[in-house]
């Protein structure tokens, strides 16, 4: 699978950091982890297929992780010729349809019938997607707000797991134990803590259970970079740490 971390900010805008997505690719499955605003410009601007993408997962249904799937989905309609005809798949935690309809009555009939079919899985905590080409993808519950998911990624033996946005949790790195990748939100410095969200410290508290054969930290807001991130996260693991930017990517 390849990783790429496409938006590695937050809604405490950043010159260089976009709201949260990130693209996990692998044969002819093209998985968006989250569209935020910013995403789909990033898209672009990486040289990526932003019109072969087969899948959306949402994490959870904060703005700084959906704003631009309306932009997207109106690009696949309005922005290219042909338009798009392959089925989309979006995938997100229970009240996604609900989600959708929503924005759907905000933007209009398009997002509800674009001229492609939509495919929505509401997946429950515990249980698993088949994506194709050997991918599948599955969820737990996670601390931030009430349908917040971290997602499993799993493809040839290989594992990469996404938090989304979370507070502590040692059940949530019991669960992520093993991933070759746990790309971990990381937003906020100890002097900024709050439960919703993860501080460096927490992340490698969360790593050392996880035992991630790597660690990648994404989610930044601003005050949390004048702290030495690497540092704190080594406190608690030792691993190899990366701090994500946008088009970042790696081989999983
Ligand atoms: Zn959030
Ligand atoms: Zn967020």
């Amino acid at each position: 699978m390849r990783l790429t971390t496409l938006g590695t900010g937050t809604v405490s805008l950043s010159p260089s950091r976009v709201c949260a997505g990130h693209l996990v690719q692998r044969g002819a499955v093209h998985l968006l982890l989250d569209c935020g605003s910013g995403v789909a410009h990033r898209l672009v601007q990486q040289n990526l297929d932003w019109a072969g993408i087969t899948h959306v997962a949402f994490s959870h249904f904060h703005t700084d992780h959906i704003s631009d799937f309306a932009t997207l989905v109106q690009a696949w309609r309005y922005g290219q010729l042909p338009p798009r005809s392959a089925e989309l798949v979006v995938i997100g935690p229970v009240g996604t349809v609900d989600l959708l309809r929503r924005m759907a009555d905000f933007h209009g009939d398009w997002l509800r019938q674009p001229g492609f079919p939509i495919a929505v899985i509401e997946l429950a905590p515990g249980a698993t997607h088949d994506l194709g080409d050997g991918m599948a993808i599955g969820c737990t519950k996670v601390p931030h707000t009430d349908e917040s998911v971290a997602y499993s990624i799993n493809a040839g033996g290989r594992r990469i797991v996404y938090t989304g946005d979370m507070g502590y949790d040692p059940m949530f790195a019991e669960w992520a134990r093993g991933a070759d990748v746990l790309l971990c939100e990381c937003s906020l410095p100890d002097s900024m803590a709050v439960p919703a969200h993860l501080t460096p410290r927490q992340a490698g508290a969360l790593a050392a259970i996880a035992a991630p054969r790597r660690l990648v930290l994404t989610h930044f807001y601003p005050p949390v970079e004048f702290v030495d991130i690497a540092a704190e996260v080594a406190e608690h693991y030792s691993g190899p740490v990366t701090l994500a930017t946008d088009g970042w990517s790696t081989e999983v």
